[in-house]
């Protein structure tokens, strides 16, 4: 079989779902040509030690075309894609200009979610996301330059202002990122300054709901809070950021009244919407998609009326499966499996079944919590499972080496060695 005859698999998107549903084909006799908005992977749930300085910007994003180099039956293409067509069986993709149309037999779309500001789009230039390296990257000089301009600066409440940090959205991101920064100024900054005291920063996490880490059970969301405040975070629960801008947020609580924060640096963890590429499969077939934009699919992971498309991880609705990274893992293996068994006459499986390993969140340095199984777990042996899988779900046996180095340097001696990042948003006038 030439590859021109070879059965053509077109994945879009190369997060966790698009590069475990490739990587899945691997054996099997297809061309697969996998399609990215960005030429790496990435490793979301880490992102933020990117933003707080632990980790390099390589070490949670390979480039794909590396990672699947053995692959020889697989191919790595760059862009975006703007056009399905279901009759004629093609994805167009463009790349600065470059128009790329790529016909496929079979149709993973692995699109993933984008960040949503609930309607508000214009909190995002004041409160970055964090769905990408660029938002990492954005967050990095902030929360580093707020400590620069902290120590020139003569007025003091502005100097406040400056070291004051929001973060919205009481999920794990929220969580993670709050502890972090915390961790950040009360340890890692220690001698760095000679005017200002990082230590007397200001971390405030909101959330809207009643609980932090809502998916945890009561037990786990009271100690994860107990947790922060012991690290210093003001832990604000029923609480809505009803304004962002440049100099704060104004917050709403549940008894109506309002408050209003001075605070330089943001960091918005607070909602996601799918790929706009679901709306687009949606109308061209029989699917719905959810208020979130989620493609509802069949028990399969098909498109309705198109068994032919995958559907999976973040971009997939399917029996209210949570946005995970082993929901994408397990559904891009899933429909890799079912392809396979197509082409071998096989017996296909009726429905992809997730098999729930848990969930695990940090709070600090050797401090987390988890649910595996029937087990909860809090504080160091939650932290030493957390380490554990993170490394064996790490793409990349070099990037592995260096985020144990990186890790080592942090936890043992506190220090932050990726503190690097674009500064012409700072330090200009
Ligand atoms: C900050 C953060 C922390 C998280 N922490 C955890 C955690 O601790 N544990 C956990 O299990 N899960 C966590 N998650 C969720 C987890 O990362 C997602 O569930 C998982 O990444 C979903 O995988 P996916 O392949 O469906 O989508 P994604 O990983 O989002 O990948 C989608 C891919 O599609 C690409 N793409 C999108 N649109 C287009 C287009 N039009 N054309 C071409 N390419 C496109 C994107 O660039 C991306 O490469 C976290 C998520 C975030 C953002």
């Amino acid at each position: 079989v030439t590859s021109q005859d070879r059965h053509q698999v077109v994945v879009i998107g190369t997060g966790f779902g698009g590069l475990f549903a490739t990587k899945g084909l691997r054996r099997e006799p297809v061309a697969v040509t996998i399609i990215g908005r960005t030429p790496y992977h990435l490793f979301q749930p880490l992102l933020y030690q990117v933003s707080t300085g632990i980790l390099s910007v390589g070490e949670v994003a390979p480039t794909v075309r590396e990672v699947l180099r053995r692959q020889r039956n697989a191919e790595a293409l760059v862009g975006n894609v703007t056009a399905i067509d279901l009759i004629e069986r093609t994805v167009t993709s463009r790349a600065a200009g470059l128009i790329t149309v790529t016909h496929y037999d079979t149709l993973i779309a692995a699109a993933g979610a984008g960040q949503s500001y609930f309607g508000n789009d214009d909190f995002a230039d004041f409160a970055p996301g964090m769905k990408s390296i660029d938002d990492a990257l954005r967050l990095r000089a902030r929360i580093f330059g707020a400590f620069e301009l902290a120590e020139l600066e003569v007025d003091e409440s502005e100097r406040r202002s400056r070291l004051t940090f929001v973060i919205i959205g009481g999920g794990p991101t929220g969580v993670e990122m709050s502890g972090q920064l915390a961790e950040l100024s009360r340890h890692s900054l220690n001698n760095n300054f000679r005017t200002i005291d990082p230590t007397s920063s200001r971390v405030v996490l909101v959330e809207a709901g009643a609980t932090l880490l809502a998916s945890y059970g009561p037990k786990l969301s009271a100690h994860t809070k107990r947790a922060l405040e012991r690290s210093g975070v003001d832990v604000r629960l029923n609480t809505a950021v009803v304004g962002v801008d440049a100099d704060g947020v104004d917050l709403r609580l549940t008894d109506g009244s309002t408050d209003r924060i001075l605070a330089k640096t943001k960091v918005w963890a607070a909602g996601v919407t799918a790929s706009s590429l679901g709306g687009l499969l949606a109308a061209q077939s029989p699917a719905k998609v959810n208020r979130s934009g989620q493609v509802l699919v069949e028990s399969d992971c098909t498109l309705p009326g198109h068994p032919e498309v995958f559907v999976i991880g973040d971009l997939m609705a399917l029996d209210g499966l949570p946005g995970l990274a082993q929901v994408a893992i397990q559904s891009g293996e899933f429909a890799a499996a079912q392809i396979a068994r197509r082409l071998q006459g096989k017996r296909v499986r009726a429905g992809f079944r997730y098999r729930d390993k848990g969930q695990l969140a940090t709070i600090a340095r050797f401090k987390a919590i988890g649910i595996v199984g029937p087990f909860k777990l809090s504080g160091t042996p939650a932290w030493l499972l957390w380490l554990g899988v993170h490394l064996i779900y790490l793409v990349g046996f070099r990037n592995r080496v260096t985020v144990i180095a990186h890790w080592a340097v942090t936890f043992v001696s506190g220090a932050r060695s990726e503190r690097t990042a674009p500064s012409d948003e700072f330090y200009q006038d």
